[in-house]
């Protein structure tokens, strides 16, 4: 590790791709081999960085985060401290993202991620990645006019989520257009009137007549096809991009320095991190932190029945389906969890309902990198095999539906991560409890009660009674209304109407914008309303 990075360059976690710039590793978004970026280097922190960072703001922090990973080369102080101030400005809290206390008695704290503009916590990365990529384009096109300006079309599917919040990063921004397909009549209301009561000319949503899965089947067979490849810039937003990884180790910091600010904090308090997982993007930019230096004692994850890092964590294997029925996954029973065709479970928790964790490449990359390569070996080397490594991995996954990995490699695991399972029940008696006896009045949503129930079993399990959880609260309550309704109504002192945000109200009567794409048009039936829609719109 440098402690002072002058250039930071990023590679491909597969070993296709070396010394790519900041810039090029967030355009791009996936490798050319299908790996990830990640920095060549990761920083870590200046000595004197817990006294002079103490007691900065939440763009402050971001400011000193990012310049150890962007080179000033590329990116000018001034202009990297107005990005991040336009994109966190946005916040309803001055804090950006608060950390307040749950359970003053076990030390269970929640970072609240979701006060941003769609009360979700992809809004941290997505605000943030929004404003990167206007401020790279408008850098291209100084000085060009009409038909020589480059025009970013930016492609993505949601089943929820991740669309409204790329939709608020992009609206309105200079040479971009945002399509954004979701499976029509398959999200909830409120997330659909999130997305299609955005006016501006920029954003385009498509509603398929089919599943989700229809619409990343589309999204893929765009990013594959060279015709729309020639004539478009073809971006994504979906967690594998860099910048959204980066964009979330500053809460990390921030809620580490809430704690220290607390009287009774010692430097002996241990803190853990327990993160409702899906992609591993969260819980992800966790480990850069600590890797960075921040005193993190374990970053524990919480999955739901959705369980394949719980399973990992578990037994050393990483594999779609278990091979021995339940048993590698602890043995509970999956209580009343429908299974997709994919394999994919649907629960009560629908953003983290993934078969695999794409981010989960990354931790491995560096898994490899720390456990097969001595400190004789030449660094380009040591990077070499460990992209080796990922790549065998990776291809056995897609051949095999699985691997294994030695037990070095789940031991260098198990020192940074523990991981737990929640299930539906569970989920929805966390978020009856907080309620009604541990903080009375407080509504989490069935994501953040994942990360809770997570935080609690620990409390008992793992941990000194002396540590301090932080569970990360991934959503507003108001998103998950039916998850919320199940766990709460008829109790005392509930009612929706205290739940849901004066935004929200009337929201669903608001005029609405959509495209309807025939799924049995195909993916060219797509690709024909995007062109169409770029050149009207250029
Ligand atoms: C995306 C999302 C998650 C999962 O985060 P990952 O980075 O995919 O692990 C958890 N909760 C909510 C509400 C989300 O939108």
């Amino acid at each position: 590790m440098s402690s002072h990075t002058e250039s930071q360059r990023y590679l491909s976690t597969r070993g296709g791709s070396y010394d790519f710039s900041f810039e090029e590793a967030v355009l791009k978004g996936l490798a050319s081999d299908g790996g990830l970026f990640i920095p060549e280097e990761v920083p870590s922190l200046p000595s004197n960085w817990e006294s002079e960072w103490k007691n900065l703001s939440f763009e402050e922090l971001a400011f000193n985060i990012f310049s150890l990973y962007i080179s000033p080369s590329e990116i000018p102080p001034a202009d990297l401290k107005d990005i991040i101030h336009r994109s966190y400005s946005t916040f309803r809290s001055k804090d950006v993202t608060p950390t307040v206390t749950l359970d003053e008695k076990r030390n269970i704290h929640l970072l609240e991620l979701f006060h941003g503009p769609t009360y979700a916590f992809k809004d941290v990365a997505l605000q943030f990645l929004g404003n990167l990529f206007e401020y790279f384009l408008v850098r291209r096109n100084e000085g060009k006019e009409g038909e020589e300006r480059e025009h970013l079309t930016v492609v993505g599917a949601t089943s929820g989520d991740t669309g409204s919040a790329a939709i608020y990063g992009l609206r309105g921004k200079k040479d971009i257009s945002v399509f954004i397909m979701h499976p029509h009549g398959k999200i909830s209301p409120i997330q659909e009137a999130q997305m299609t009561t955005v006016m501006d000319a920029n954003v385009h949503n498509l509603a398929v007549d089919g599943t989700f899965d229809d619409c990343q089947d589309f999204v893929k067979a765009l990013f594959a096809d060279p015709e729309i490849n020639s004539t478009h810039r073809l971006a994504a937003v979906n967690s594998i991009n860099w910048a959204r990884i980066l964009a979330q180790i500053t809460y990390y910091f921030h809620s580490y320095f809430h704690l220290a600010r607390q009287p009774s904090f010692t430097s002996h308090s241990a803190v853990r991190f327990v993160v409702p997982t899906g992609n591993f993007g969260d819980i992800l930019a966790g480990y850069f932190a600590k890797r960075m230096g921040l005193p993190i004692q374990k970053l524990v994850i919480a999955t739901n029945e959705n369980d394949i890092l719980h399973r990992f964590w578990q037994s050393g294997r990483y594999e779609k389906k278990p091979v021995h029925g339940n048993e590698a996954a602890g043995g509970e029973p999956l209580d009343g969890v429908q299974a997709h065709e994919s394999g994919v479970k649907e629960t009560l928790s629908p953003a983290m309902d993934i078969l695999v964790s794409s981010n989960f490449e990354r931790l491995l990359w560096f898994l490899a990198y720390d456990v097969y390569s001595t400190n004789s070996d030449a660094v380009a080397q040591r990077r070499a095999q460990a992209g080796d490594h990922v790549k065998g991995w990776l291809d056995a996954l897609k051949s095999d539906g699985g691997f294994r990995v030695d037990d070095m490699i789940i031991e260098a695991a198990r020192k940074d991560f523990s991981s737990y399972r929640v299930s539906d029940s569970e989920t929805l008696d966390t978020i009856k409890k907080v309620f009604t006896s541990i903080t009375p009045g407080y509504v989490l949503d069935p994501h953040s009660a994942i990360g809770v129930a997570a935080a609690l079993r620990d409390t008992q399990q793992d941990a000194d009674a002396e540590a301090q959880h932080v569970a990360l609260s991934t959503a507003h309550p108001a998103k998950f209304a039916n998850a919320v309704h199940d766990a709460l109504n008829g109790e005392k002192g509930y009612s929706w109407d205290k739940v849901e945000p004066e935004e929200f109200k009337g929201l669903e009567d608001k005029e609405k914008r959509m495209t309807i794409v025939k799924k049995s048009g195909g993916w060219q039936g797509v690709r024909t309303i995007v062109v169409k829609e770029v050149e009207a719109e250029r």
